[in-house]
């Protein structure tokens, strides 16, 4: 999205003609860094194919699609001439607002443009301007548009009375992204109104996040203790836009003014927007999709408004148009002005229509806007590539099929992530979507398709039934039982029947309304809801399985080594581990919350083994290598044997582990390693402490805060903090204060939608915005922990600066508390509290020496150190494999951390993911680092790892590894570095170097 700063405005500019004024503009653009100065031509070249005055004495040059190559970046320049610049077509211009665009995005300009031309007196308060303030208030803020469309319309909901129809508008609001839960819980106690006609308005400013208009009509009129109803009409504004759901209310006044209350629940969805948008009920009306590249900018606009012109003359009725989906209502279209003011998108549909008594003359009107629109509006366009075919064979594609990828060959080894440690030996079954072939359209009428449909939906139901029957463990029958609870959705239903009417087939019908609905919950900012959009298409499959006889894929009843695509956290939550002995992913990286998971649930895992596994036929024998991240296929006997043997040796090292798990991890020469556990449930400490951690070296509270559907208060922060505590039994307790932001959205802490949210408000920055939610967090750890070892930390710290904001409130919070005690006691009381940060921004460890001074500790954050050193997402689909915790770089930084922190007497952990890594314990060891956090689960094999380690030899490994220049050359360093201690200690390091599989 296109913005305007005070900086992009160039104020009182002179210019000879208006040659000389785009050379200016062109020259702002070049000298903002936006545009090399071949852009000129561009913006000349644009000119000479039509005059881009747009009215109110404003200008938009812009270059043509072939000066993108002269775009460095996308941006705007605004340049006022005071005087006026007499434009090549004879319009005077004030205000050039100059726009160099890779793509699209100049439409958003444009659009928020167009509104201005419809106030008075623009041109004079432009050109008079002596602030860029007052052009940019003149300007106007893009606000996001009100929405009024197919997302927030429901039709024929069969509610018994107001109030759920009240409930089921605001959840509409809610699906379409526009409010949160706060705004569904006002609509509990709000009191609509009455409009007439049996049309209800009921509103709230609450948690709205953007102005949207619902409308909810039931099955037939209600007649409730209010009155009759025939529409339900919710309305959620946004204080500080003013008036700008007003159009919205307008077009409620439309369907007042247009009479016919009563016939509303008779409506589809597509005849109420219709209504709503001011279309005549008597109008006739098109539908056609735009193709051209760059939407209906300014050149294409023009061509519309021509040909809807031409229309007027030779059929003497005008077309209106409208935006199928989208808050805009009906306009003319021989308005340029309204018509660039839709911002039409390639792919959108424009809705033409006419109304006259003439019906042959509206057909012929209707048919030169579709001619002129298919036509390309003077520009070549392409067809869309995902146009479905209206008629004939439809296909769903599956997500992920490999038919041009080949399957790698037998006894070859994919190199692939290593997730999560250990191995497996087992055949694979690879989880492929299936494919269904069916026809879009119907011709036996849509009766008979609404009974297949139902057929269909009863047959899924009785399979899902049957499967929560067998399903094992309660977290599977819940997932199963909720989709049961999806198949029954009403609104679903509703949503299908209307494409039937329209002549679709119970398959086609079926699965646009379930492909809208889980587009519309990827949209939800609340990464949990938005996952349930793939449950949504799971519930969609079966239906659309049955309809077409195709069996669903299902895993098999015995072991086997899960291939998939990706997989989502909670996807891994649900794996069958009495079943699913391995897994291997095409795409995803290590520190991807899937794999993070995997290890917990003690799944041996590699993740980014690339597409050619998905192409491996189902029953082919892998072996799953978790520690060293390779993928063995079809294996020939003797490397099945070694990989028998290696695993045998593991189960050996790993028993061995456990035996000795309560012991402290002291390295052969005596030096003690503090070996911890990281935790996001305070209800899993005693477990911790059972598998033998020494404390818990990262409690990551927003977990603690994500188990609640809204902030846990102070009671329940202390007593769920307490509970860690109490298990941990005097062990201190590391809990790192909330860490919301980035992939870890709070639903009851919304934040405003960012380009980068890793870039972003997350971590300190963001608790510092909200500092009693902070506070209150310190004061319930310092309760909950009185005389016990607490550990206050701090994520995201990228400077000093922020650690002293951070710590002002613990020293305020412990102060305050310090005071009650001793009025209450008579003496203050005695406390174990260190303050620390985590060291996961580089700046943070590059500084690291200043901020040393003001803290006991720092805790390395591998995860997010190596995210920002690499510049690699480490959720990146396919790129995050490559975030590897043990490049040089991220080492160079965590040395310079440990030897800060050591100058100051600070001890130094580290809690992201490279601590557990098996390659990475000595290198960590050798660099200083003093206390390692892992997973519980990984506790008695990194402390035996410890104690296979020596100082000297762990320091050797850390030397080899900083002089490394990638993190592939540090992995085959450290391997030979084993294989050489290996043949000089005889057998002593055999376990930890078990033979390539
Ligand atoms: C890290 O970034 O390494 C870390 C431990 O924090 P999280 O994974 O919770 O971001
Ligand atoms: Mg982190």
């Amino acid at each position: 999205m296109l913005s305007l700063d005070r900086e992009d405005i160039l104020l009182a500019a002179h210019a000879t003609d208006w040659r000389d004024a785009l050379q200016q503009a062109a020259d702002a653009l070049v000298a903002g860094g936006r545009a090399t100065v071949a852009y000129r031509e561009g913006l000349l070249a644009r000119e000479a194919q039509s005059s881009t005055y747009l009215g109110q004495g404003i200008a938009i040059p812009h270059g043509t699609p072939d000066s993108r190559d002269a775009v460095l970046s996308t941006g705007v320049r605004v340049l006022q001439f005071p005087d006026g610049v007499e434009w090549h077509d004879g319009n005077r211009v004030f205000l050039l607002v100059t726009i160099a665009a890779q793509s699209d995005e100049h439409l958003d300009i444009l659009r928020a443009l167009t509104r201005v031309l419809d106030r008075d007196g623009v041109s004079e308060r432009l050109a008079t301007a002596s602030e860029p303030e007052q052009i940019l208030a003149e300007l106007g803020q893009e606000v996001k548009p009100a929405r009024l469309d197919a997302d927030t319309v429901l039709t024929g909901f069969p509610a018994r009375d107001r109030d759920e129809l009240v409930l089921a508008a605001a959840a509409r609001l809610r699906q379409a992204g526009c409010v949160g839960d706060g705004f569904i819980s006002a609509m509990l106690s709000a009191e609509p109104r009455a409009l007439g006609q049996g049309i209800w308005l009921v509103q709230s400013d609450q948690d709205v996040l953007q102005a949207g208009l619902a409308v909810v009509t039931p099955e037939k009129s209600l007649e409730t203790r209010h009155g009759r109803i025939n529409a339900l009409a919710c309305l959620a504004r946004v204080p500080s836009q003013g008036q700008h759901h007003r159009p919205l209310l307008e077009r409620l006044l439309i369907l007042l003014e247009d009479g016919g209350g009563d016939r509303l629940p008779g409506l589809s969805t597509a005849a109420l927007l219709a209504r709503l948008s001011g279309e005549s009920a008597t109008a006739q009306v098109v539908r056609v999709t735009l193709l051209n590249a760059h939407g209906l900018h300014a050149r294409p606009a023009k061509q519309l408004v021509q040909a809807a012109r031409d229309a007027g003359e030779r059929h003497g009725v005008i077309p209106s148009l409208r935006l199928e989906e989208g808050g805009d209502g009906v306009v003319s279209a021989a308005s340029l002005t309204k018509v660039l003011g839709l911002g039409a998108r390639r792919g959108q549909a424009l809705v033409f229509s006419a109304a006259t008594e003439d019906q042959a003359k509206a057909e012929a009107a209707l048919a030169m806007m579709v001619a002129a629109v298919q036509a390309g509006l003077g520009e070549a366009v392409e067809p869309l590539a995902d146009q479905r075919p209206t008629a004939g064979t439809s296909v769903i594609e599956s997500a992920g099929q490999t038919s041009d990828v080949e399957a790698p060959t037998a006894d070859s080894v994919v190199p692939a992530v290593a997730a999560s440690p250990g191995m497996a030996i087992a055949p694979c079954w690879v989880m492929r979507l299936p494919r269904f072939d069916y026809s879009a359209r119907s011709d036996a009428g849509a009766d008979n398709e609404v009974a297949r449909l139902e057929v269909g939906i009863q047959e899924a139901r009785l399979q899902l039934q049957a499967l929560v029957n067998r399903a094992e463990g309660a977290e599977m029958a819940e997932i199963l039982s909720m989709h049961e609870e999806m198949l029954g959705d009403p609104e679903l239903f509703v949503a299908a029947r209307e494409s039937l009417e329209e002549g679709s087939s119970a398959e086609a019908a079926w699965w646009s309304a379930i492909d809208s609905a889980a587009r519309a919950q990827e949209n939800l900012a609340d990464r949990l809801l938005a996952e349930r959009a793939a449950d949504l298409r799971d519930v969609g499959r079966r239906v659309l399985g049955v309809l077409t006889e195709t069996p669903l894929p299902s895993a098999p009843e015995t072991p086997h080594v899960l291939v998939t695509e990706d997989i989502g956290p909670s996807d891994v939550a649900r794996l069958d581990t009495t079943r699913v002995r391995g897994l291997v992913t095409a795409l995803g990286g290590a520190t991807s919350h899937s794999a993070i998971l995997a290890r917990s649930l003690g799944i041996p895992a590699v993740v980014g083994a690339g597409q050619s596994v998905l192409a491996i036929a189902d029953g082919t024998e892998l072996i799953v290598d978790g520690e060293r991240g390779r993928v063995s296929v079809a294996p020939s006997a003797s490397r099945r044997a070694r990989a028998e043997e290696a695993i045998a040796g593991r189960e050996q090292r790993q028993a061995a582990a456990w035996e000795s798990r309560m012991a402290p991890a002291m390295t052969r020469d005596g030096h003690h390693v503090e070996v911890v556990a990281n935790l996001g449930n305070t209800a899993h400490a005693g477990d911790a402490v059972e598998r033998g951690a020494e404390g818990v070296g990262l409690l990551r509270t927003e977990f603690v805060f994500m188990a609640h559907p809204q902030a846990p208060d102070l009671a329940t922060q202390i007593t769920q903090y307490g509970e860690a505590l109490d298990a941990l039994d005097g062990r201190p307790l590391v809990a790192r204060t909330l860490d919301v932001g980035g992939d870890k959205p709070l639903s009851y802490w919304p934040l405003p939608r960012e380009d980068n949210p890793f870039l972003g408000l997350r971590g300190i920055r963001l608790a510092l915005t909200r500092p009693e939610v902070l506070e209150t967090q310190v004061r319930a750890l310092l309760t909950a922990a009185g005389s016990r070892p607490i550990r206050l930390m701090f994520p995201m710290v990228k400077d000093l600066a922020e650690l002293r904001a951070a710590r002002v409130i613990v020293d305020r919070v412990r102060d305050e508390l310090d005071a009650a005690h001793e009025a209450e006691h008579g003496q203050p009381p005695q406390r174990d509290v260190q303050v620390g940060v985590m060291i996961e921004i580089p700046s943070a460890a590059l500084t690291a020496a200043s901020i040393a001074p003001e803290v006991d500790f720092f805790s390395v954050g591998t995860n997010d150190l190596t995210q920002y050193t690499l510049a690699i997402d480490r959720g990146h689909a396919t790129l995050s494999a490559q975030a590897d915790g043990l490049h040089p770089a991220v080492l160079r930084l965590i040395e310079m951390t440990v030897n800060a922190a050591h100058a100051h007497g600070a001890w130094v952990g580290v809690c992201g993911e490279l601590a557990s890594d098996d390659q990475a314990v000595g290198v960590l060891v050798g660099l200083g680092v003093d206390e390692l956090s892992v997973s519980s689960r990984q506790i008695p094999l990194v402390k035996a790892r410890v104690r296979e380690l020596d100082l000297a030899t762990a320091r050797e490994q850390a030397r080899v590894a900083l002089i490394q220049p990638t993190s592939e050359d540090v992995r085959s360093a450290l391997d030979t570095l084993l294989d050489h201690a290996d043949t000089a200690q005889g057998t002593s390091l055999d376990t930890l170097n078990q033979e390539s599989v």
